[in-house]
C-alpha cells in the first residue's frame, strides 16, 4: 500500500516537475544537441580530462534528424575553397572518422568515388575542382575515359573524370551509437534524451523541459534549430535559415551491379550542395539523390509535417532569396522538377547512361539541411559558422555537409576555444 501510494507520489512529482520546471541541475559544460557535432565536441572534452557534462537532446533517441538521415559519404575535401572551415576540417575529420569506424568495428567502404561531367560545357567546372581538390592537398586524378571504364563501368563523362580515393562510405548510425557508448562508458557525461532547451533563463542558466540547468559554459550543436537557440543568447543575428529538404531514390536490387562505388556530378559552384548522386552504402544498398527542394518546416519529412506560424518566414524568405539570387533561383526551378519522377530519372541517367526507369524505386530516405543566409547580403553561407559569445557559449551554425565528415576535427577546434579560455582564466 505503501509502495503504490509513493509511486503515485513520484509520477505526480515527476509530471510537476516538467511542467513548472523546478528540477536544478548544473554542469560544467551544457551541450544542445545530440547529433554527431555535439557528441563528438563532448567525447573530445572527455579525452581532454573535462567532467560533468550534459548533453541535452530534445528526441528519444540518436539520430533523428540529419546525423541519421544523410548520405554516409566521408567527403574527402576536393570542393571547399582552401581557406574555409569545410576545407579544414573535412580533410582532418575525414582521416579521423576513418580510424573511429577502424577502432569501433563501424561499417566502413573505402571504395573511392568518380566525378563525372555530363558535356563538354561541364569539362571547365571540372578542371576547376582538380585544381582545387590539389590545392588542398587532397590525394584526386584527372582520369580518362578509359580509366572512369575500370572503375565505375556503368558511369560515363565527357573526356575527363576525377578519381577520389580517400572518398569512402560508413554506416552513421554505427558511428552515433559507438560515440554514446563511449561517452555513457566514462561515467563523466550523460545524454538526457526527450529533454529539449526551452530558453536562456539568465547568466548562466537556462529552462530545459526537465527543469533548469546551470552550466559553466553552454555549446550549441542543435543541427536545424541551433540558429533559434542562438538568438537566445543574441549570436548571429544576421543570419536566417532556409531549409532544405533532401529526398532518394533506390536502384532495385538486382540493379546495384550498375554502381561500385559513389559517381557525382560536376556541382553548381553557387550551392551548396552537390547535386543528384549515386552512392554504395555499406550494406550494398545504392542511393540516389539527395534533392534540395525548400520546404516549408525544420522537420518536414512528410507532406504538411511540421507546418505553422514559421512556415511564413520560410515562404518570405524563399521568395526574397529567388528574386534576388539567381545560383539560389537556377537551383529552386531544378530541383522542383527533380520531383518529377521523370526529369530525376533524367538527372541521373546522364552519369549512368545505361539507367532505365525500372531500375528506379522510391525510396523512404529523407533528410533536412537548414541553409544560412547572410540576410543582410542575401547570400547562401557556404561555409560552417562558429561564434563564440562573452557568457561562456559557443554556437556551431550552419553544420551542413559535410558537417558529419568534418565532425571530429571540429570538436577539437571547438575544444580549443573551450578550454583555451579556460587556461586564460586559471593563470
Ligand atoms: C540529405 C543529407 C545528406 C547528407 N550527406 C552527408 C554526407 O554524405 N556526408 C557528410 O559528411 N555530411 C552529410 N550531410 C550533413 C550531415 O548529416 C550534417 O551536417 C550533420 O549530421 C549535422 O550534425 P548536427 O549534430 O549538427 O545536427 P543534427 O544531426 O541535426 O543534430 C542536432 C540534434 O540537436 C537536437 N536538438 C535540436 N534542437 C534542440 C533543443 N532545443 N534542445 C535539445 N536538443 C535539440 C536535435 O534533435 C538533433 O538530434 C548530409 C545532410 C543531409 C540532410
Amino acid at each position: 500500500m505503501k509502495r503504490s501510494i509513493y509511486l503515485i507520489y513520484t509520477r505526480f512529482a515527476r509530471k510537476r516537475t516538467r511542467r513548472v520546471g523546478v528540477m536544478k541541475k548544473s554542469c560544467d559544460f551544457l551541450v544542445v544537441g545530440g547529433g554527431i557535432v555535439g557528441l563528438a565536441i563532448t567525447n573530445e572534452l572527455l579525452l581532454r580530462g573535462c567532467n560533468n557534462i550534459i548533453v541535452l537532446e530534445k528526441e528519444k533517441s540518436l539520430g533523428a534528424h540529419s546525423s541519421g538521415r544523410n548520405s554516409g559519404v566521408l567527403h574527402a575535401g576536393i570542393y571547399y575553397t582552401p581557406d574555409s572551415l569545410k576545407a579544414r576540417y573535412c580533410i582532418e575529420g575525414n582521416r579521423l572518422m576513418r580510424d573511429f569506424c577502424r577502432e569501433n568495428g563501424v561499417a566502413i567502404s573505402e571504395c573511392g568515388k568518380v566525378i563525372v561531367a555530363d558535356s563538354e560545357e561541364k569539362l571547365e567546372g571540372l578542371q576547376a575542382l582538380q585544381q582545387r581538390a590539389q590545392r588542398n592537398g587532397v590525394e584526386s586524378y584527372l582520369i580518362d575515359e578509359k580509366e572512369l571504364a575500370e572503375i565505375e563501368p556503368h558511369a560515363a563523362t565527357f573526356e575527363k573524370a576525377i578519381y577520389s580515393p580517400a572518398t569512402s562510405v560508413f554506416d552513421p548510425m554505427g558511428v552515433l551509437e559507438a560515440l554514446s557508448s563511449r561517452i555513457k562508458k566514462t561515467g563523466k557525461a550523460s545524454v538526457l534524451f526527450d529533454t529539449a532547451f526551452v530558453r536562456k533563463k539568465n547568466d548562466r542558466v537556462v529552462f530545459t523541459s526537465a527543469g533548469e540547468i546551470g552550466y559553466g559554459k553552454l555549446i550549441n550543436a542543435a543541427g536545424l534549430h541551433a540558429d533559434v537557440v542562438a538568438r537566445q543568447f543574441e549570436v548571429g543575428l544576421r543570419y536566417r535559415a532556409i531549409p532544405f529538404m533532401g529526398s532518394y531514390r533506390e536502384l532495385t536490387k538486382k540493379s546495384t551491379y550498375l554502381v561500385r562505388g559513389n559517381i557525382y556530378p560536376v556541382p553548381d559552384p553557387r550551392m551548396p550542395f552537390l547535386g543528384v548522386h549515386f552512392t554504395r552504402s555499406t550494406s550494398g544498398r545504392v542511393f540516389i539523390g539527395p534533392t534540395a527542394v525548400p520546404v516549408l518546416g525544420r522537420e518536414s519529412y512528410g507532406f504538411l509535417e511540421d507546418l505553422g506560424l514559421e512556415s511564413f518566414r520560410f515562404l518570405y524568405r524563399n521568395a526574397s532569396m529567388f528574386v534576388s539570387d539567381s545560383g539560389f533561383r537556377v537551383n529552386a526551378l531544378s530541383e522542383v522538377k527533380k520531383h518529377l519522377g521523370s526529369h530525376f530519372y533524367s538527372e541521373a541517367r546522364k552519369l549512368v547512361p545505361g539507367l532505365l526507369p525500372r531500375h528506379l524505386v522510391s525510396s523512404a530516405k529523407t533528410g533536412i539541411r537548414s541553409q544560412l543566409v547572410d540576410w543582410k547580403e542575401k547570400k547562401l553561407v557556404m561555409d560552417y559558422v562558429v561564434c563564440k559569445e562573452e557568457e561562456d557559449t559557443i554556437h556551431v551554425l550552419n553544420a551542413i555537409s559535410p558537417a558529419f565528415t568534418s565532425s571530429m576535427s571540429f570538436a577539437k577546434h571547438v575544444a580549443d576555444i573551450l578550454l583555451e579560455e579556460e587556461a586564460h582564466q586559471a593563470q
